[in-house]
C-alpha cells in the first residue's frame, strides 16, 4: 500500500473557524472521501487505500490532532464502510464501498430516545412490503448527518434485525441538526425521522435478518478503535500547546515549565499521551493480527484513549490558562471535546462493565 498522506494544507487553520460557525466545508468532505482518507482499511478491489488497522489508526490521530469535528465525521463514514464488507452481499459491496470512496459522504443511526446506552431498545422498524422497505423511526444525535449522503441505520426486521443503506434525500426522511452540540461542534450531529421511507430491498445489506447484537458490536468496535485513535490526536494536540507555552511564556521571572508545578502537568500530559498511543497501537495490532480479543481491545483502548484525553486536556487549559480560552483554540476546543468521547461509542461506564465482564469471563 501507498503511504496514507494527509492533505493537511486542505484543513490549514480552518478548524478554529469551523469550530465557532458549526460547519465543516462540504467540498473538503467529498475530496478526502474521494481519495479514500475517510474509510481508509477498505481494500484497494472496492476503491480503498486498504490501510492496516495500524495505519488508519496513525492517519485518525493525525486528523484527531487537527479537528475532532472532521474526526468524528471520518468515523461515522468508517463504520458505515465497515458495515457494508462485513453485511452487504457482493453488488452492495461494490456499489456502496464505491460510492464511500468515491466521495459521497455517509452517517450511521444507532440512538434513539429509548435506546441510549441500551441498544437492544431500538424500536425502528424495517418492514418488508414485496420488493420493498418501509423504514420508521427515530434516530438522534447522528454525527455527519448534516453532510452525508447516505444514513446507515439499523433497526428492527421482524424477529431479528438490519441496517439499511438510505439515500439522505428520500422523500419521508427528515434531518433536524442538533442546534448547539457543547462540542464536536462542526460534525453534523441531526436528529433523523423517518416517516415510512420506502425504498427497495436492495438498500438492505446482506438482505438482513441479522442479530442486532452483532451488527451493533460489529459497528461500535470499528468506532471505539476510531474514537480512541483520535482521542490520540488530542492528547498530542494538548501536549504540544502545554510544552510550547510552558517553555516561552515567562512568569515570576523563569519560564512556566520551570515551576514545578507546571512541570507536574507536562509531565502528566507526556504519561497520557505515551499510554494512549501505547494502548492504541496495542488494540490496532490485535485488530491487523485478528485476534479473538479485537473486540476487547477496542473497548480498552476507547475507554483508556478517552478518559485519559479528557484528564490531559483539562492540564492543557491549565497550562495555557487565559492563553487557550478563546472558544476555536485547540486545547479549548479539546477540553470540550473529550468530555463527549467519554460518552460515544459506549460511555465509560459501559466500558468499564464489558471489561469486568471479560476480567469474570476469562476465569472460566
Ligand atoms: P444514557 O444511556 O441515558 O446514559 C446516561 C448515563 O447512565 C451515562 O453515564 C451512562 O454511562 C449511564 N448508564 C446507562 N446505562 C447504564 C448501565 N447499564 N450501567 C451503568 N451505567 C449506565 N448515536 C448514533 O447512533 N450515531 C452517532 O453518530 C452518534 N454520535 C454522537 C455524537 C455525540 C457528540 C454524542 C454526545 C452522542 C452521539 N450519539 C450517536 C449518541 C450516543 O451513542 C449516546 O449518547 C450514548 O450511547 C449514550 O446514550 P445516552 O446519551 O442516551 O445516555
Amino acid at each position: 500500500m501507498a503511504e496514507l498522506v494527509f492533505p493537511d494544507e486542505l484543513v490549514g487553520d480552518g478548524p478554529a473557524g469551523w469550530d465557532v460557525t458549526g460547519e465543516l466545508p462540504a467540498d473538503l468532505l467529498r475530496k478526502l472521501g474521494s481519495m479514500g482518507l475517510l474509510c481508509a482499511e477498505v481494500p484497494a478491489r472496492f476503491g480503498g487505500p486498504g490501510a492496516s488497522s495500524l495505519e488508519n489508526g496513525e492517519l485518525t490521530a493525525h486528523v484527531g490532532r487537527l479537528c475532532s469535528s472532521l474526526r468524528s465525521i471520518m468515523t461515522s463514514h468508517g463504520i458505515a464502510a465497515t458495515a457494508v464488507r462485513r453485511f452487504g452481499d457482493r453488488e452492495q459491496r461494490r456499489h456502496y464501498l464505491g460510492e464511500l470512496t468515491g466521495g459521497k459522504l455517509a452517517a450511521v443511526g444507532f440512538s434513539e430516545p429509548g435506546a441510549g446506552s441500551d441498544l437492544s431498545a431500538m424500536t425502528t422498524r424495517i418492514e418488508a412490503h414485496g420488493e420493498e422497505i418501509v423504514v420508521t423511526g427515530e434516530k438522534r444525535w447522528v454525527t455527519a448527518s448534516r453532510y452525508a449522503d447516505y444514513l446507515l441505520v439499523l433497526g428492527r426486521h421482524g424477529e431479528d434485525a438490519a441496517a439499511v443503506m438510505i439515500p439522505a434525500d428520500a422523500p419521508g426522511v427528515t434531518i433536524e441538526p442538533v442546534p448547539q452540540p457543547m462540542g464536536c461542534r462542526a460534525a453534523g450531529h441531526s436528529r433523523l425521522v423517518f416517516d415510512g421511507v420506502r425504498l427497495p430491498v436492495s438498500t438492505v445489506l446482506g438482505g438482513g435478518r441479522q442479530s442486532l447484537p452483532l451488527l451493533f458490536t460489529t459497528a461500535l468496535s470499528y468506532g471505539r478503535m476510531s474514537v480512541a485513535w483520535g482521542c490520540a490526536g488530542i492528547v498530542r494536540a494538548c501536549l504540544d500547546a502545554a510544552a510550547e507555552q510552558a517553555a516561552t511564556r515567562e512568569q515570576s521571572g523563569k519560564p512556566l515549565g520551570e515551576h514545578q508545578l507546571v512541570a507536574g502537568h507536562l509531565a502528566d500530559l507526556y504519561v497520557a499521551e505515551q499510554t494512549v498511543t501505547q494502548v492504541c497501537r496495542g488494540a490496532s495490532e490485535q485488530w491487523d493480527a485478528g485476534s479473538p480479543d479485537q473486540a476487547v481491545a477496542a473497548v480498552l483502548a476507547k475507554h483508556v484513549a478517552a478518559t485519559q484525553a479528557a484528564q490531559a486536556a483539562a492540564k492543557a487549559m491549565q497550562v495555557l490558562a487565559s492563553w487557550g480560552a478563546d472558544d476555536g483554540h485547540v486545547v479549548a476546543r479539546a477540553y470540550r471535546d473529550t468530555k463527549l468521547m467519554e460518552i460515544i461509542e459506549g460511555s465509560n461506564e459501559i466500558s468499564r462493565l464489558v471489561l469486568a465482564r471479560h476480567v469474570l469471563d476469562r476465569r472460566s
